[in-house]
């Protein structure tokens, strides 16, 4: 299927207004789209360059614009690139002259990357009828970088438009910020998620209910989890976590019955983990969260798969308990994003995760 506003999932705003500017022939100079890693901000950037130079049957008389007809989607089918024609193909396939794409290289965009870019702008587009420029992950530019493009957006270049894309608008300049027209996207929902993950990605429903409750509202990250052993890392951390029916010492405890050193171990492995830490502690919330909600509302539980291993669970630890040890995982995700020592965040978590269980008791609804 080829790229068009339509297979955007759940950005009917930032469509909207994208699809408003086309079909009122007044494109602003710059474009910030704001939102988290994932949700079509790259794509929705693609699809209005096409849009904006689309030879289609449609696009080519001017005067049909504005189509009255009814779209599936209520887009005029003019506003939509046909994705079929010379320029849809190219720009969808990051072969246009026309269409610059500018991403980090290494941590941060750099002034280089900007000023090749102005000297681009400063000559006549080779073939578009409206050159854009896209700068993804604009808060990775440099001060100097910055600068640049402020002087770029202070002097706009004729029939050029300049779309940046950022997580939020504080990770930018304000003076960058007020000079484009901001559009906001928000995280995808869970439902529609869950549908592309066993549509495209042909996931087992089962999984693609886990993983789409786990991704944060991200298509790519859900995508990643997909592709990645995600599912077998959840297992045997939950596991680990426990309390497991089969453990042979008689003990149903495995995390809160360990002591201080195999704690400090598995702080340890986290630690070394650290490409899947994140994860590792969103999955281990997932899960006591899951053993809270399951005498609550147990539809609403994330590990759908474990049910069975939730029931058992949730009988054996006190839910003031499973808050404390929630608690501490929060606090240990606000201590890393600050940047502190990692081995000692970690160790500090462990020591309260493993802090007494309280004493299993039967719940009341
Ligand atoms: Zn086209």
């Amino acid at each position: 299927m080829c790229l068009t506003f339509d297979s955007i999932t759940d950005q009917k705003r930032p469509v909207r207004i994208l699809a408003a500017f086309l079909q009122k022939r007044h494109l602003p100079h710059a474009l910030l789209f704001t939102g988290i890693e994932g949700v079509g901000k790259n794509d929705a950037a693609l699809a209005f360059a096409m849009a904006c130079n689309c030879m289609g049957e449609k696009h080519r008389r001017s005067d049909q614009l504005i189509d009255n007809s009814s779209s599936k989607k209520d887009l005029p089918a003019a506003v939509n690139p046909c994705g079929y024609c010379r320029s849809c193909r190219k720009i969808e396939s990051d072969n246009h002259p026309d269409i610059i794409r500018i991403k980090p290289s290494g941590a941060f965009i750099k002034i280089d990357q900007i000023r090749g870019c102005c000297d681009t702008l400063a000559m006549k587009p080779y073939e578009a009828r409206v050159r854009v420029v896209i700068i993804s992950d604009a808060h990775a530019m440099n001060p100097s970088a910055g600068n640049a493009l402020l002087k770029m957006l202070e002097e706009p270049p004729d029939s050029s438009i300049l779309i940046l894309t950022a997580c939020q608008t504080s990770d930018l300049l304000p003076t960058i910020v007020s000079r484009c027209q901001h559009i906001r996207f928000n995280p995808v929902s869970v439902k529609s998620i869950e549908t592309l993950l066993i549509e495209n990605q042909g996931l087992a429903p089962d999984k693609a209910s886990i993983i789409a409750a786990m991704a944060n509202g991200s298509i790519s990250r859900a995508f990643a989890m997909s592709s990645s052993n995600w599912i077998n890392r959840r297992n045997w951390l939950i596991n680990a976590v426990g309390p497991n029916q089969s453990d042979q010492s008689g003990q149903p405890w495995a995390l809160f019955s360990m002591s201080s050193g195999m704690l400090m171990a598995f702080a340890e492995m986290l630690k070394k983990n650290k490409d899947f830490l994140f994860d590792s502690l969103e999955i281990m919330k997932s899960w006591l969260r899951d053993l809270i909600i399951y005498n609550f509302h147990t539809e609403k539980i994330i590990n759908k798969d474990l049910i069975e291993k939730i029931q058992y669970a949730s009988q054996k630890i006190n839910i003031k308990a499973l808050l404390l040890k929630i608690d501490a995982i929060q606090a240990a995700q606000k201590d890393i994003q600050s940047n502190a020592n990692l081995r000692l965040t970690l160790e500090t978590m462990m020591m309260r995760i493993g802090k007494g269980s309280g004493k299993p008791k039967p719940l009341t609804k």
